[in-house]
């Protein structure tokens, strides 16, 4: 699909029009990647964060929210329950904090995987090329980190960076990812204030270029904790500012299942968040073959609040695993056990 192509389906709005791109996303998703749903169980270890982003509710500057770090028991105890389930993968999430130690996270995925078949998804933010080196080493299989957008003059705006740390260009360490053997996974949010039609347009071609093998694409949502969340934006003319509305989420997913085939795409929590009854089916049904089921402990997982309303607060074990079966039940497809890796699909990476 050319980029002008590209850009007529993200301002179509006709809804009998766009089943045609829903199709087209479903049978790219169906030829590429096949049928099978692949479960991540994710569990948010802390969040601490020295980070200032202006669009999570973590950020260091958020005083009126708890803060915790998971220990590895209560770690372990949310891997067994993953492995238990039959799921292949297990995400460790967090923001950026010096109380998570590279040694700890490397003695825990080395615990993970000896102790299950689990493979190992770390999402631990921008740390040291030292740090990704060494959890590689311990046996870490994949790490996701999104660019949140690729217009690294927004980007820089709601991302402030500080010379204390060693680097903060996602592209860069993208592709440090990649050279150093992760299987590696980006995204980014529709809807920033600020975000262009074109910026998206651009970001999804970038998907193609950096070869990533997994893309997590959600809505803004606003947090009032956060200057992106509390400020009146003055920003783009209406008619130029993507909006971060559920329908835009489902064209950027569908657009890039079509443009990059043969990667992973998850149906995020945040599209879950802004339609909880049917928001993940139509993910999946739009060009997403993922599903990443929440196994944080309830008694953290209220304070992970990156963006305001998350679902599943209360939920837990075989009441989300249900629920997750059911869905899948629903659209037609099947549970995929193992690692789920893009990396066995028919080509290497993005084509
Ligand atoms: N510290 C890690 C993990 C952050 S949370 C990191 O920076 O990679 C994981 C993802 O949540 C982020 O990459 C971002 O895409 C998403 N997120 C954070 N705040 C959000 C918001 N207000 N609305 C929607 N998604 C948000």
């Amino acid at each position: 699909m050319q980029p002008d192509e590209v850009m007529h389906w993200l301002k179509e709005e006709d809804e009998q029009t766009l089943e045609v791109l829903w199709k087209k996303a479903d049978e790219t998703r169906r030829e590429y990647v096949g049928n099978d749903i692949h479960l991540r169980g994710i569990i948010e270890i802390s969040n601490y964060c020295v980070r200032l982003c202006h669009y999570c509710g973590i950020n260091a500057a958020n005083k009126n929210i708890k803060r915790y770090l998971m220990t590895v028991e209560e770690i372990m105890n949310g891997v067994k329950e993953i492995e238990s389930y039959g799921y292949g993968t297990v995400v460790l999430q967090a923001g950026e904090d010096a109380r998570i130690k590279a040694d700890w996270i490397a003695e825990i995925i080395k615990r993970i995987k000896n102790e299950t078949s689990l493979s190992v998804t770390l999402s631990l933010g921008e740390r040291k090329k030292s740090e990704l080196e060494l959890w590689k080493k311990s046996g870490a299989d994949r790490y996701l980190l999104k660019i949140e957008t690729g217009n690294q003059r927004l980007f820089k705006s709601i991302h402030p960076t500080a010379s204390k740390f060693e680097w903060s260009n996602r592209i860069q360490i993208l592709f440090f990812l990649l050279e150093t053997g992760y299987e590696t996974g980006s995204g980014i949010m529709v809807g920033i204030p600020g975000q262009t039609y074109n910026d998206i347009l651009t970001d999804i071609f970038l998907f193609k270029k950096l070869g990533v093998h997994m893309l997590g694409i959600g809505p803004f949502l606003p947090h009032p904790e956060t200057s992106l969340g509390k400020e009146f934006f003055e920003g783009l003319e209406d008619k130029d500012q993507v909006p971060n509305t559920e329908l835009m989420t489902y064209k950027v997913n569908a657009l890039t299942r079509i443009i990059c085939k043969n990667i992973n795409i998850p149906t995020t929590t945040a599209l879950a968040t802004i339609n909880s009854k049917t928001g993940r089916e139509l993910g999946l049904k739009r060009g997403a073959n993922v599903i990443m089921p929440n196994f944080t402990p309830i008694k953290y997982r209220q304070f992970y609040e990156i963006y305001p309303g998350r679902i599943c607060l209360e939920e837990f074990g075989t009441k989300v695993n249900n629920m997750i079966h059911e869905r899948i039940k629903s659209v037609d497809r099947e549970i995929g056990y193992g690692p789920g890796s893009a990396i066995q699909n028919k080509a290497q990476k993005c084509i």
